[in-house]
């Protein structure tokens, strides 16, 4: 190790004297704790061959050897395939050496492959006699956005299966079935490979066919693009480091030993980042004049349930829900940002003393709870005043102007009175 310490500073020779054996023997005994809790069934959601589940494997096939796959190893015991939905159990069987196959593999597109056979292609065919390194690192970079699924574990049969199924068929060579495709042509039993029912398998690749030959034409005219150098991207030369920042950069001498021990964000903070000089202006949410207002698109349910965790946030709340603070309705309380993003994030109060009515509240008045927070904390100079107990759900309501789906106007004068009977309570 001394060897890579590339300078003679007082921190490299900390290290030197430090990556001695006591260290390197915990690691060891870390790694025989973790795989005797396993053993012990008592973590469950890594594997191995001699886990609980192995056991009870072992036993009902009446073999004792495994060929067990990495991803088998270290995946959890109670998974269970997301195509044919057989557990780990019903998965294994013995193979043809007498052994019981446990392998799980990571199912995977080819449109990175298709994109990067279409750019050699074009390359040649359009005798572009320059190096498009630009255009060769696009290729690489937006192969991924053309997959038609992401990459999910299966058991290996069911990846098989895909391979059957497409030899069967005669697909294109860059074409995978997905996950719910391969689930509708095959028939899946216990501790047996797959059978696969040749006329639907047919019929998934007759549904799948439109969409992507749409992909394989978009390929060929990013490939065309990238290789005749009339595209978009710029790389940054590979000679200099784009961000050489400690914590993301690659490479730079003497980071190896640092990041040992050291963890950037504490680093940072002991370097002095957080050395600010000009105050942020904490009045600024009772003084400035407020956004115009904003409306909502006709379709905007669409839009936002388009985030999943938008779409949760919505149906966690009933149809007739009203903001308790500003009386808006559930509707009425979703942000309209810039660029017309839509947004609902309520927030949940501390359910005490003046709260103990208030379940979920929304967002904007949150917001105008937390700037009146911040400038108290700022004027008094500590940061444990409990602002809850001094602002009460009905204060807010008085200093706030409600407007659907915009950020509360505040009335300015009884927001400074309130902030000043505040910070009165907490001098007394
Ligand atoms: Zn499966
Ligand atoms: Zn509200």
């Amino acid at each position: 190790m001394s060897s890579d310490v590339p300078f003679g500073n007082r921190y490299a020779h900390w290290y030197t004297c430090n990556q001695t054996d006591p260290d390197r023997r915990l690691h060891e005994e870390a790694l025989q704790q973790v795989v005797g809790a396993v053993e012990a069934g008592e973590i469950t959601t890594l594997d191995g061959v001699r886990s609980p589940l192995s056991r009870r494997i072992a036993e009902h096939h009446r073999i004792n050897t495994f060929e067990m796959n990495y991803n088998w190893a270290c995946s959890p015991q109670d998974w269970a395939c997301p195509c044919c939905r057989r557990s780990k159990f019903q998965i294994s069987r013995p193979g043809a050496k007498g052994q019981i196959l446990a392998k799980l593999v990571i199912h995977h597109d080819h449109m990175g492959e298709a994109l990067r056979t279409a750019f050699l292609k074009e390359f040649r065919e359009s005798g572009t006699n320059t190096a498009q390194i630009d255009g060769s690192r696009l290729v690489d970079r937006i192969g991924k956005a053309f997959a038609a699924y992401e990459e999910v574990l299966l058991c290996e049969d069911c990846n098989n299966a895909d391979s059957k199924a497409k030899n069967l068929i005669g697909t294109p060579s860059y074409f995978s079935f997905s996950v719910n495709q391969i689930r509708e042509f095959i028939q899946p039993s216990d501790h047996r490979p797959h059978e696969i029912d040749g006329a639907k398998a047919r019929r998934a690749w007759d549904l799948a066919k439109a969409a992507y030959e749409l992909r394989m034409r978009l390929i060929g005219e990013v490939a065309r693009a990238a290789a005749t150098d009339s595209h978009w991207f710029e790389i940054h030369p590979s000679d200099s480091c784009a961000i050489p920042v400690f914590g993301d950069r690659k490479g730079f001498p003497g980071d190896f030993i640092i990041e040992q021990w050291v963890y950037p964000e504490p680093l940072a903070i002991a370097l002095g980042r957080n050395t600010s000089v000009t105050t942020p202006n904490f009045s600024r949410w009772r003084t400035d004049k407020p956004q115009k207002a904003k409306s909502l698109p006709q379709n905007f349910l669409a839009i936002l349930s388009s985030q999943e965790h938008q779409a949760k946030s919505w149906s966690e709340l009933p149809p007739d829900w009203h903001c308790p603070i500003c009386r808006r309705s559930k509707q009425e309380t979703v942000e309209v940002g810039t660029g017309g993003k839509l947004g609902i994030n309520h927030k949940g109060g501390p359910r005490k003393g003046r709260w103990a009515s208030v379940n979920r509240f929304c967002n904007h008045c949150f917001a105008v709870f937390s700037a009146l927070k911040r400038e108290v904390v700022q004027t008094l100079g500590v940061d444990s005043h409990d602002t809850h107990a001094a602002v009460g759900p009905d204060d807010l309501a008085k200093i706030i102007i409600a407007r659907p789906n915009t950020p509360h106007a505040i009335r300015g004068d009884l927001a400074l009175q309130l902030l000043e009977r505040v910070i009165e309570a907490h001098k007394r």
